[in-house]
């Protein structure tokens, strides 16, 4: 049973190589099974890669989940769940079969060298900000204060993200 202090936290996945519906399948699986209960997932988006251009394209999906994880213990299980897909360190920017950010952590601001949250990012990136609008457009940023609809019409990010595979619910 889970415990009665759960927060709710949104998660993006993405994907570049291999089979990348079934390993966006295989992570919502582990997610829930290990991470917390899945409330919500978006659609399916397909962006070009941000920061190197010349990799293969991005599928991207973003997960409400309520956990009763701490923030670290959270971040260590995305990670090992990363890992079990496949994912090799190499160098940043790399292709990958798996990489699951925390974009929001409740409302909590964290700040440590190894987790920030509210993701930094997160307002530069359509890719992650598309499918967040798509489950969540009224939720508040804690520390910008805008919505995450605003966040997406404020934001520079160039790359179009295109609907690539509608929920099944
Ligand atoms: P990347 O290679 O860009 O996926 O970065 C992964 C590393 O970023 C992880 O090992 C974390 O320590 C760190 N990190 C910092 N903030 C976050 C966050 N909000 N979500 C996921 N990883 C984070």
């Amino acid at each position: 049973m889970m415990a009665s202090n759960t927060i709710t936290v949104y998660l993006l996945l993405g994907t570049n190589v291999g089979d990348r519906l079934s390993l966006l399948e295989q992570a919502v699986a582990y997610i829930g099974k290990e991470a917390g209960k899945i409330l919500n997932t978006s659609a399916v988006y397909e962006t070009a890669a941000w920061g190197n251009e010349n990799q293969p394209d991005y599928l991207n999906q973003v997960l409400c989940v309520k956990t009763s994880l701490p923030p670290q213990q959270l971040l260590e299980k995305i990670n090992a769940i990363e890992a079990s897909l496949g994912r090799q360190r190499k160098t940043k920017w790399e292709p990958r079969p798996m990489d699951i950010d925390i974009l929001l952590y409740g409302d909590q601001v964290i700040q440590t060298a190894r987790l920030q949250v509210p993701h930094p990012l997160l307002p530069d990136r359509r890719f992650a900000l598309v499918p967040l609008r798509e489950i969540a457009p009224d939720l508040r940023h804690p520390v910008l204060h805008l919505t995450i609809t605003d966040l997406l019409k404020n934001t520079s990010d160039p790359l179009t993200v295109k609907l690539h595979k509608t929920a099944t619910k």
